[in-house]
């Protein structure tokens, strides 16, 4: 008799012991599936942004997600030609080539080193007459200045495959720059004419334009010349998109 009822305890209790553990696991179960992720919880509000676009909520503390930046440049991964009949001016400096005091193709020369950026030069006929310098990406005037080495500088800062470049524009006619610093420069907008030969405009250089897409921003953008190869690393061949 003893014996049937601890039989018996032993079942109950076992019993129990099964009906607590589904329940726990169906309820673990019922609770994970249930679980909200982060992005769901965040309310559906929208915030406007200066270029017309909107941005919602995200992220575990549902915060408004990074307008697109103006200053930033936009739709620019495709560069365009800074001048009309590009790809026919590059004959004397195309971009990477080391320059040498005594062989270089443009005598009397004061630089040496890896050029930086593509030259465009002016033909016979464009002595006397304004050549127009298009933006070659929309973006926002960042530098205007008269630099040594190029006279007249303009420096745009656009973006390429998302990231930020420093677009120069060198030997430019400081005076023919009607844009401000902070102002936006519209993709193939004129930003403004090249400087005379020999004059303040091109530092005593001959009339054309020195263009060089630098990799991000900061002061190493308007260097035209770097001693080393693997320097070059940090600039874009401009002839890649303008000499199409
Ligand atoms: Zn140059």
């Amino acid at each position: 008799m003893r014996k049937v009822i601890i039989g018996t305890i032993s079942l109950v209790a076992v019993g129990m012991l099964l009906v607590a553990l589904f329940g726990v696991y169906k309820y673990t179960v019922t609770d994970g599936g249930d679980v909200v992720p982060g992005n769901d919880a965040c309310t559906l509000e929208a915030m406007l942004c200066p270029d017309g676009s909107a941005v919602g909520r995200t992220g575990s503390r549902c915060e408004f997600a990074p307008c697109p930046s103006l200053s930033e440049g936009r739709n620019s991964s495709e560069f365009i030609a800074p001048l009309d009949r590009a790809s026919e001016r590059v004959t004397k400096k195309p971009f990477g080539i080391l320059i040498k005091k005594a062989t270089s193709p443009v005598q009397q020369e004061r630089f040496s080193g890896y050029h930086t950026g593509t030259d465009f030069e002016t033909f016979p006929d464009e002595s006397d007459i304004d050549v127009s310098v298009y933006a070659v990406c929309t973006g926002v005037l960042e530098v205007k200045e008269s630099a040594s080495g190029y006279g007249g500088l303009v420096v745009q800062r656009c973006t390429s495959d998302g990231k930020p470049v420093s677009i120069l524009y060198g030997h430019l006619a400081l005076g023919s720059v009607t844009a401000f610093v902070g102002d936006i420069l519209e993709q193939g907008s004129v930003i403004g004419t090249l400087g005379k030969a020999q004059s303040v405009d091109t530092d005593g250089e001959r009339k054309h334009l020195h263009l060089g897409i630098f990799k991000g921003a900061g002061t190493a953008s308007i260097l035209g010349y770097v001693a080393s190869h693997n320097e070059l690393d940090r600039w874009i061949d401009p002839c890649l998109f303008v000499c199409k």
